[in-house]
């Protein structure tokens, strides 16, 4: 017998996501984000997804582009850190890949590279984040130096890269978006900023190239609920099953270090998944589960492969029976936050113990 923890992937919701995203950008290319193992849903099965739904895709490394390409994925693959070393210039240009470029060393290598092939690259401008890319002030300088490269395609593309988009509230998007125009003004080339943050709520952000991912999967990134975020539809739903039901009496405690004693007599309903299983240790006591489709509370610290809930006040629970911890009805999300952390670093870091079930 196999364990029932799965992840399941539901491949007709990405595909509707994406009509999502483009809708909301009809003026826009759209690339999509996988990286990370199209964060954490199998890249290769989500590459193929959207393979005619997207204008390019984008990954983290050569090694993500390279096994896209050896699942047969042909549209072009952008590089978002661009390359780490020298020698990864010619294996991008071997495969197709587009780099993006974010600092000096790397335009030396493209420049300094023997290639047979030319490679559309992507300048990153640094207007804010302070992670990655040019100063706007060196940009137009770069670029410049990229069109006397032969080594680079004739099609620079000028992005940058939001770090407060999912804050309703703040200005430093409206500035960095304003940074970037100002630096774009003049040069003859398509320009990208948007994440999928950008994409949901920053119209004027949308320009030529939109590159969401998150989105893509299903959940907002926002916490406020929005309107053009209410269609998204779950991609990763992880499920599981009851392996336990007991009855505690009020004042007994359940699980590692006692942190939740029962107030009243309870119900107590074990589930075989656990953070082995990519379910955060830190989701605190009323974490929401569903059990047969009923919400209910996580109850006691999660283990490595079992996790308690109180089912004191739904109706009957077995053995065997269905458990959503997220996906389908409960958004990763509000999973996450329950945990402190974020949606994204959940599905991302679902271990391979867990079998994904593309559907
Ligand atoms: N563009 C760049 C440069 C990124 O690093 C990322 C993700 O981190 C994205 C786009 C996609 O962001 P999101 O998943 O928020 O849409």
């Amino acid at each position: 017998m196999t364990r029932p923890t799965r992840a399941r992937i539901h491949l007709d919701n990405l595909r509707h996501n994406a009509a999502i995203a483009a809708g909301l950008a009809p003026a826009s290319r759209l690339m999509a984000v996988v990286k990370a193992d199209g964060y954490g849903h199998g890249a290769e099965s989500v590459a193929a997804a959207l393979d005619d739904r997207v204008a390019a895709f984008a990954v983290a490394s050569l090694e993500e582009a390279v096994r896209l390409r050896d699942r047969g994925i042909r549209r072009p693959i952008l590089l978002l850190e661009g390359v780490f070393e020298a020698s990864e210039v010619a294996e991008a240009a071997a495969i197709g890949a587009w780099i993006m470029l974010t600092c000096e060393e790397q335009l030396r290598w493209l420049q300094e590279a023997a290639l047979t092939q030319t490679v559309t690259c992507w300048l990153k401008v640094d207007t804010g984040m302070h992670r990655l890319g040019v100063t706007p002030q060196r940009a137009p300088a770069f670029l410049q130096a990229l069109r006397e490269t032969p080594n680079a395609g004739p099609d620079t593309v000028l992005c940058t890269h939001f770090s407060r988009a999912d804050e309703l509230g703040q200005g430093e998007t409206r500035e960095q978006l304003a940074c970037f125009l100002a630096l774009c003004d003049g040069h003859d080339c398509l320009r990208s900023a948007a994440n999928s943050p950008a994409v949901l709520a920053w119209p004027e952000t949308h320009l030529d190239w939109i590159r969401p991912g998150y989105m893509l999967y299903g959940d907002s990134p926002f916490k406020e609920s929005l309107p053009q975020a209410a269609a998204l539809k779950p991609v990763m739903t992880l499920e599981s099953k009851v392996i336990g039901v007991r009855d505690i009496a009020a004042g007994d405690a359940v699980g590692y270090g006692a942190t939740w004693r029962a107030e009243r007599a309870s119900r107590i309903a074990t589930v075989t998944a656990g953070y082995g299983d990519g379910y955060p240790r830190t989701a605190g006591n009323g974490t929401p589960v569903l059990v047969n489709g009923q919400r209910v509370p996580l109850v006691g610290r999660v283990s490595m492969d079992m996790l308690t809930v109180d089912v004191t006040d739904v109706a009957a629970v077995h053995v065997g029976d269905p458990v959503t911890l997220w996906g389908e009805g409960l958004p990763v999300g509000e999973v996450a936050r329950h945990a402190s952390t974020i949606g994204y670093e959940l599905v991302t870091r679902m271990p391979a113990r867990v079998p994904r079930e593309a559907i």
